[in-house]
């Protein structure tokens, strides 16, 4: 049975990615930078299953170059999710940066003294799409331009992270590299994913944080897809060395509320004129961060992925359904 470490085990992706792994019959090692989660990763992911798992658990911060090599010693392949995706508003970029950097530098050295020659790494759109608003439609040729005005610091670490990794592979050809660059991923999680960033959008609509939208596009996955391009890559030759963007689609902020009405969820119909929004983002650090894609229509290209992964979308209006359900119960029970 082949062994794959996947990095970052406690993340709302990587669960997903590890019990995939399993239903296809591989044995997974994963890293935590807390070893006191792993039983409940393991019960998660077992729930699921609906089977007991044999996960083994090691010790690696992104930060630090201790434990990496026992992580990756004995695996057939790297599947490294690890990456940091706070929340909240990061004043020192360089908090994002370094360690989605070095991170992915030290697994991939690990890699490389360890000779694994198979590593897939989750990228984002983020690496794609931001400061390019001369372009409107993404495919995986495009690099986000980091000297932009207003790109922000997640973006600048994710792809700043993944040339330093395309970079990696260009000096160490032993091994292939597979990047999967999912835009903002919904779907239901595997246990509690509450503090996760990407659903924070979700929950605030929920709760009716926001009064108004902004007029702003986002392109929506569902986190059952993002898991399923990842081990798909895995062993598929035609993915070796390419990147791939994974979206259903992309939608305007209001025409999301529209279908999140339809699934129960009183969210906000009125659009905030664009000037409101920049005049606030000059007292809002988060709003800032939205300014540069107000009123910009751009979609992405998953073409790529669809003929080479086979990727095939769920409907967007079943990822609403069932992560509205899965925060709903989450919730309750809090
Ligand atoms: P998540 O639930 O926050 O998972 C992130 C994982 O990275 C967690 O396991 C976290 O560990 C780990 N991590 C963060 N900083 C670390 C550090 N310094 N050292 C070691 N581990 C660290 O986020 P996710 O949504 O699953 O994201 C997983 C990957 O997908 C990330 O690379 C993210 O950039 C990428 N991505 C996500 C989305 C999205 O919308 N969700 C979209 C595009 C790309 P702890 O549990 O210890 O914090």
């Amino acid at each position: 049975m082949k062994k794959i470490l996947v990095t970052g085990a406690n993340g709302y992706i990587a669960k997903h990615v590890i019990a995939d792994l399993y239903k296809r019959q591989y044995s997974v090692r994963g890293t935590v930078r807390d070893l006191s989660y792993s039983e409940v990763i393991k019960q998660d992911i077992e729930k699921h299953l609906n089977s007991s798992i044999d996960i083994e658990f090691v010790k690696a911060s992104l930060d630090k170059d201790d434990g990496w090599n026992e992580a990756v010693k004995g695996c057939d392949a790297i599947l490294h999710t690890a990456s940091p995706f706070p929340i909240n508003y990061i004043k020192d970029e360089n908090e994002l940066i370094l360690p989605a950097k070095e991170g992915t530098l030290r697994v991939l050295n690990a890699a490389k003294l360890n000779s694994i020659n198979r590593v897939i790494i989750t990228s984002s759109n983020a690496a794609v799409y931001a400061g390019n608003k001369h372009i409107n439609e993404f495919d995986e040729t495009i690099w986000t331009n980091i000297d932009a005005k207003g790109v922000r610091a997640y973006t600048k670490s994710k792809t700043i992270a993944e040339k330093a990794a395309w970079d990696f592979i260009s000096k160490n050809s032993s091994i292939t590299l597979t990047t999967i660059n999912p835009v903002l991923v919904w779907g239901p999680g595997l246990g509690d994913h509450l503090s996760s960033a990407s659903l924070g959008i979700f929950k605030i609509l929920m709760k009716k944080e926001m009064p108004m939208v902004p007029k702003i596009k986002m392109p929506i996955v569902d986190v059952r897809d993002v898991s399923k391009a990842h081990v798909d890559a895995l062993e598929n030759k035609d993915s070796y060395n390419k990147r791939f963007l994974v979206c259903e689609n992309t939608y305007w902020f209001k025409d999301v509320c529209t279908k999140l009405k339809s699934v129960g969820i009183n969210a906000p119909s009125i659009v905030a004129p664009s000037l409101l929004i920049k005049f606030l983002s000059l007292f809002d650090k988060k709003l800032k961060e939205i300014t540069p894609f107000l009123n910009y229509d751009f979609n992405i290209n998953s073409k790529q992925a669809k003929t080479v992964l086979g990727f095939k979308p769920i409907e967007f209006e079943k990822t609403l359904e069932d992560t509205y359900k899965y925060l709903n119960d989450l919730l309750k029970n809090k």
